[in-house]
């Protein structure tokens, strides 16, 4: 039995109590790192270049304006923008003076954004070039913006302005200090918030605090993490509206990390131009755009020079598109899980010494998987009972998680959204001997054929394995004798053919006799959410009828 030592005979800790702050991210990057670059390509077209140093002070220079303007702690500042210097230096001055930073995901509907930006009751709203038109059509719904900043200069102001109190970007940090007093803020005061996607019902914001940002740098950049350095040079493709980049524009400067911002040119010939052109190391992006960049460096035979590693997540990494990146290209997938409930990271798949050894057949079987928690992150498999799961890697049930960076209540919310302290991440998964989680699928995804589970994810990497098919989705669609049976959706490469039967007799010996799609359709297009997932819920509307009008 533990013996429990009264308090008055403990010890009394002597290690100082430093609050960890957003702000001392970018400090410590002027401090160690102020010569490191950071490159963007404008919405203006250009390519924009500077240190951290110089971030520093314009970021010092836009908290003082924020100050002048009547921002306050805790005040909800938005942004519309794509990955760039002048939104790095608002995460800092925001984030640093103690007012919240919002970014906005610009893909999401109209109706979608007035919701957030009312719901966050969000003050002013920072806004690229590309979003003008955008900002104009849902300005009449938004109900708390006093301001609107467009991320430019001068020159790229609209002659007749329809929105009330613009103001240019360039003027709005004229003039201001370039020294600025970060306020020793509670490490538990909030920083930056995200909504979730909201396939279902309302998107719901998830607050991150100073503590839990700092906590998930640190964390998520562990050497089996990011493990970005002074010499690595990193090219987010991830959106600074999804999630924080995953966190990237705090592990850059934190670790001394030059960093690239590719703007909203994400098409595969402007990112292979910058990849080559900065020096790209590593860089992170959901699966959907390594298609386009794959696919334009396959048709002009190209090859990358610098580019080593690839963080992959949000969606399942085709296995096909991970044998690309690392037989034809030489470049290490890495494969990782998260949510924006977890600020993102929750597990990173990189191999074990021990693993390493192993075939390269059998190293890609883990590779495949979405790997080790991160330290700081718990992970247990539940069944339908409630009770933990073995891990085992062949028990499957639901996901859920604890740690640091995980969010324990919504944003406005009253309620706890945990379990016992867990928060259910609503994915289904194994966890094997080893720590590595696979996802079979997202709970509401799971195909139940006759009491049994399918793994659409499964049945969608294999499709995405014949050298004919650019991307695959698989749905249950209701079946009068099994509940739901398997139909496969299909995107075929350009110039590329195949037949339902061929593509059915691929499948042949590779998958148990009934997880075979009862019937395949070839799609020109698929539909994605904001974040560039597999729009499920339309396609399951959409063919909802397909069996029994067979
Ligand atoms: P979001 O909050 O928009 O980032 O979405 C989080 C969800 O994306 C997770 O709960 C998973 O369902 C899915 N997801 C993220 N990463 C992966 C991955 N590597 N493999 C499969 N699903 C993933």
């Amino acid at each position: 039995m533990t013996t429990i030592v009264p308090v008055s005979s403990r010890l009394s800790a002597s290690m100082m109590h430093n609050p960890l702050l957003i702000s001392s991210i970018l400090e410590h990057a002027v401090r160690c790192h102020g010569d490191i670059e950071v490159v963007s390509r404008r919405c203006e077209g250009d390519i924009h270049r500077y240190t951290y140093t110089d971030a520093a002070k314009r970021a010092k220079q836009l908290a003082n304006a924020l100050k002048a303007h009547g921002v306050v702690e805790g005040a909800r500042v938005a942004t519309l923008a794509w990955n760039g210097y002048r939104h790095f230096e608002i995460y800092y001055a925001v984030s640093g003076m103690g007012a919240i930073t919002h970014t906005i995901n610009p893909r999401l509907f109209p109706e979608q954004i007035a919701y957030i930006a009312n719901h966050a009751e969000d003050e002013i709203l920072f806004f690229d070039l590309t979003f003008l038109p955008l900002v104009e059509a849902v300005a009449p719904k938004l109900s708390s913006i006093k301001t609107y900043v467009l991320m430019a200069d001068k020159t790229h102001m609209p002659a007749a302005p329809k929105l009330p109190n613009l103001q240019c970007y360039e003027d709005f940090i004229a003039g201001h200090a370039a020294e600025f007093d970060w306020p020793a803020l509670d490490e538990n005061s909030p920083a930056s918030l995200c909504y979730t996607s909201g396939t279902t019902g309302n998107p719901k914001g998830v607050l991150y605090t100073h503590r839990s940002t700092v906590l998930h740098t640190y964390g998520a950049n562990a050497p089996d993490g990011f493990g970005l350095t002074s010499d690595s040079v990193l090219l987010p493709v991830v959106p600074m509206f999804h999630v924080n980049a995953w966190g990237t524009p705090y592990m850059c400067p934190a670790f001394g990390c030059k960093l690239v911002f590719p703007g909203p040119a994400m098409d595969g010939a402007s990112l292979y131009q910058l990849f080559e052109q900065e020096g790209v190391t590593l860089s992170a992006g959901v699966p959907t755009v390594w298609l386009g960049l794959l696919n334009y460096v396959r048709t002009n035979n190209l090859r990358f020079s610098t580019f080593k590693e690839t963080v992959i997540g949000g969606s399942a990494c085709p296995p096909a598109m991970l044998r690309e990146f690392e037989e034809i290209h030489g470049i290490t997938v890495v494969h990782a899980w998260g949510m924006t409930e977890l600020s993102p990271l929750g597990t990173v798949c990189r191999l074990k010494r021990a693993q390493k050894l192993l075939s390269p057949e059998a190293q890609f079987a883990i590779k495949v998987k979405q790997g080790r928690s991160v330290f700081g992150v718990d992970m247990k498999i539940v069944g339908s009972d409630g009770k933990a799961l073995p891990h085992d890697g062949k028990a499957f049930g639901d996901l859920y998680v604890r740690g640091g960076w995980v969010c324990a209540q919504y944003y406005k919310e009253t309620e706890s959204a945990l379990i016992d302290g867990w928060f259910p991440t609503g994915d289904v998964a194994t966890i094997d001997t080893d720590g590595f989680m696979q996802i079979t699928d997202r709970s509401k995804d799971v195909i139940k054929s006759g009491g049994e589970w399918i793994s659409s994810i499964e049945l969608e990497n294999l499709a995405m394995s014949h050298p004919a098919v650019m991307e695959a989705a698989v749905i249950g669609v209701a079946h009068a004798k099994w509940d739901e049976r398997p139909l496969l959706l299909v995107v075929l490469k350009p110039d590329a053919s195949l037949t339902a039967a061929d593509l059915l007799q691929f499948y042949e010996g590779k998958i148990a006799k009934w997880w075979m799609p009862d019937d395949v359709v070839f799609v020109a297009a698929l539909p994605h959410t904001a974040t560039g997932k597999l729009l499920k819920m339309k396609l399951r509307d959409e063919y909802r009828e397909h069996f029994s009008a067979q």
